[in-house]
């Protein structure tokens, strides 16, 4: 008995220890319970997404919310939550169709925003399946963000207003520029032409060279804020390789002999005939170098060679064209960054060139938007190497033979016609009589395009010069009427502007058949009279 009793007391003792034991352990667990749940809702609290749990019928069964949150917080003491009660109609029916998606996909995304007080709330959402019947919700703040979005956009347009108001106003005041300048170029070549002392015609070369940089320097200006805009936009044509490089070695004729220099033009039977380019950039990018390798050599030789390497492509080529002089070249330390704008040479030699550093920077600019690269190799007193590569030329068949070359000592003669010309200020028609000067031409001129319509109905002339920009009814309104007329639609015409807007070009092209900028020069006005009017060459005479 006694044993047994002495059994039960020591089972009785175990028992109790074990309770004790397991009691420590149950204390031991709430107290990590309770730390993990406090840990919990302080992550929750802190945290800036708002975590729920929501069923396939669109019940909210826990929301864990942020102490301020913007989402939902007016439920905390409500009905009870559901996607419906909680966000706007246009919400509901977004979670209704991301709940449906997430019992399929396991897990979806999407964005929301919600209105608070006039405030609009951006958020992201994602949405976890966690059960057959229930998904977990977590929903980001996104506003901060978007509104940084915001405001950048809202800067960028900013800027891009501004940078348009800049191109008008450089339009404007280089329209304003190129009107006297008109005048200018157009009566001291009239006046150098028919002066007969010495004196008289070296102060109008002076006139004259002075006007032409004064323009130069305008269109470099343009050009430049034209490429550093992203506006400058290439009009790819076939060309004739041949032609572009002559027009370049006419031009610098007369200074290359002045100066006792040697021009040499090599092209390798590789180089195309034709091929795919925007003439009047690959001009002026050649035409600048040539110009640079001219004006800073002194003696020996400007040579430009061209060769062609097949790209693997039927009907492709690159294009490598080098412009090489003797002249004083180009020290390594200015080399580097020479393709920049504003950047000239300071050194005492070309102090003595005019030049305002723009070509090159300009030459570089037109090569990218033509997929073509530059690059330079020069020593100093031994001359320099621009070599430029076009990539990727498309070559084009010769379907428009050269015209007849023009023979020496012959001038273009207009046979009989009649030429309208419609310009609010006289001397730009006055200009523009003198250069195509002509006695078998009679002009007609008009001031403005209501004036030249009524003209029209019984005067039909050969060819018409249209401005622009004219009080009353602009050049386009007459162009619109005129090719609208059956009776008129057929007589070319060509604007006659000032004006050096991108979106004007664009009328143009729509209206017109060709372009003439003002200041006008004879070769751009003979070229558009030989297209559009009969002409032959004749022998010069005296009088010529
Ligand atoms: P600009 O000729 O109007 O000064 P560019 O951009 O065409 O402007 O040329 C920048 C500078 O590069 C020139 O001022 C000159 O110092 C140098 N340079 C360009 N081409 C040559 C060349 N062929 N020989 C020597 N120096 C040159």
């Amino acid at each position: 008995m006694e044993n047994d009793a002495a059994l039960f007391k020591e089972k009785l003792e175990k028992e109790k220890s074990a309770r004790i034991n397991a009691e420590e352990q149950i204390g031991q667990l709430k107290r990590e319970l309770e730390k993990a749940l406090k840990q919990k809702n302080t992550i929750i609290k802190n945290e800036p997404d708002v975590i729920f749990n929501i069923t396939d019928k669109g019940e909210i069964i826990t929301a864990d919310l942020p102490q301020k949150n913007k989402l939902f917080g007016h439920l905390i003491n409500g009905e009870k939550p559901t996607i419906h009660n909680v966000f706007s109609r246009k919400n509901a029916l977004v979670f209704d169709n991301a709940l449906k998606n997430c019992f399929k996909k396991e897990t979806v995304q999407f964005h929301f925003n919600q209105k608070k007080s006039d405030k609009i709330f951006y958020y992201e959402a994602r949405l976890v399946k966690t059960g057959p019947h229930e998904v977990l919700a977590i929903a980001r703040d996104i506003t901060p963000l978007k509104n940084s979005g915001k405001q950048l956009r809202e800067a960028l347009k900013k800027a891009e207003e501004i940078s348009r108001s800049k191109s008008e106003f450089l339009a404007n005041v280089s329209h304003e520029i190129r009107t006297p300048l008109n005048a200018i170029l157009g009566f001291s070549q009239w006046l150098f032409d028919n002066a007969e002392q010495k004196q008289h015609r070296e102060y109008l070369s002076t006139i004259l060279e002075s006007a032409r940089n004064l323009l130069n320097l305008l269109n470099d200006l343009l050009d430049l804020s034209k490429i550093e805009a992203g506006k400058m936009e290439m009009d790819i044509h076939p060309m004739n390789y041949q032609e572009v490089i002559n027009d370049i070695e006419l031009v610098f004729q007369e200074k290359v002999k002045n100066k006792k220099l040697s021009f040499n033009v090599v092209t390798d039977s590789s180089v195309p005939a034709n091929f795919f380019m925007d003439e009047i950039r690959f001009y002026q990018i050649i035409f600048n170098l040539v110009s640079n390798a001219v004006k800073f050599t002194q003696n020996g030789i400007v040579e430009i060679s061209a060769h062609a390497k097949r790209t693997g492509k039927k009907d492709e080529v690159n294009l490598i064209i080098s412009i090489e002089d003797t002249g004083i070249g180009i020290s390594k330390k200015q080399q580097k960054n020479i393709f920049e704008t504003f950047t000239r040479q300071d050194s005492h030699q070309n102090r003595e060139h005019e030049g305002t550093g723009l070509g090159l920077a300009i030459v570089n600019g037109l090569l990218k938007k033509l997929n073509g690269t530059i690059s330079l190799e020069s020593k100093p007193e031994q001359g320099s190497v621009f070599t430029v590569t076009f990539f990727d030329v498309k070559t084009a068949s010769a379907d428009n033979p050269r015209e007849a070359p023009q023979k020496e000592g012959t001038i273009m003669q207009l046979e009989p016609c009649k030429i309208m010309i419609v310009d609010d200020i006289s001397y730009n028609k006055l200009v523009l009589k003198q250069i195509i000067k002509s006695d078998q031409a009679t002009f007609i001129e008009e001031s403005d395009g209501t004036s030249a319509l009524a003209k029209l109905k019984t005067d039909k002339p050969d060819i018409i010069f249209m401005d622009i920009r004219m009080p009353g009814i602009s050049g386009y309104d007459a162009a619109e009427a005129i090719k609208q007329d059956e009776d008129l639609k057929h007589i070319p015409l060509i604007a006659f502007t000032a004006s050096t807007l991108k979106d004007h070009s664009k009328q143009i092209h729509r209206l017109f058949d060709g372009y003439l900028q003002k200041p006008v020069f004879k070769k751009d006005v003979d070229f558009i009279l030989k297209k559009y009017l009969k002409f032959s060459y004749v022998e010069k005479t005296e009088a010529d």
